[in-house]
């Protein structure tokens, strides 16, 4: 295991004007399951993971840390900044479509809204439709399968979505970072050095 240890910026102590400018010093546990944003060597957004994961990544050597979030993590005799945004330093090819595609990511994707009658409920209340229904070749794809209500997946049942005049509010698209602005909103992370990359 190789220890970056540029990555620790001097470590045992916080930096002073860090402190001086109103930062967090103390790291509680919530700080260590904040969102890090996680970017290929090529700059690109590939994932999000918790600050412990990607405090793992980078004293591990596969990571660096991009931005901090500003709090201090104190183990050991080790000071280390918590990172906001990390970047991998060896470039990982990444499958078109690498997220898995589960009832959990099509929600997240479409914001547990229904995508017909727009009413956003909670995950138990939601179900999957099949904008081509199965029964007429549609496929179980990022882009046949939306989050409903159970009213709408009723009233559309075996359907096309002209012939039940029913049609998603949004082109359903495979679920990634680069399309995905909502996703810091989702995680009520409006912070600007998340923007920057996300707006890559
Ligand atoms: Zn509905």
């Amino acid at each position: 295991m190789s220890l970056r240890m540029h990555n620790f910026g001097g470590s045992y102590r916080p930096h002073p004007g860090l402190l001086a400018g109103g930062v967090h010093q103390e790291t509680d546990g919530h700080a260590l399951h904040q969102p890090v944003l996680v970017l290929n060597a090529s700059y690109e957004p590939i994932n999000v993971c918790a600050a412990r994961r990607a405090i793992v990544l980078v004293l591990k050597g596969i990571a660096m840390t991009e931005e901090e979030n500003g709090h201090f993590l104190h183990a050991a005799r080790v000071a280390m900044r918590v990172p906001s945004v990390i970047r991998l330093l060896e470039y990982r090819r990444i499958p078109h479509q690498s997220r898995a595609l589960s009832r959990k990511n099509i929600l997240l994707r479409d914001r547990n809204t229904c995508q017909y009658c727009s009413t956003t409920l909670p995950s138990a209340e939601l179900t999957l439709d099949h904008v081509i229904p199965r029964s007429r070749g549609g496929l179980s794809t990022w882009e046949n399968l939306v989050a409903c209500c159970h009213p709408c997946n009723r009233r559309k049942g075996n359907q096309l979505p002209h012939e039940a005049n029913m049609r998603p509010t949004r082109e359903p698209r495979s679920f990634n970072l680069h399309t995905s602005r909502h996703i810091m909103r989702l995680m009520g992370h409006s912070d600007d050095k998340w923007r920057k990359y996300l707006f890559y």
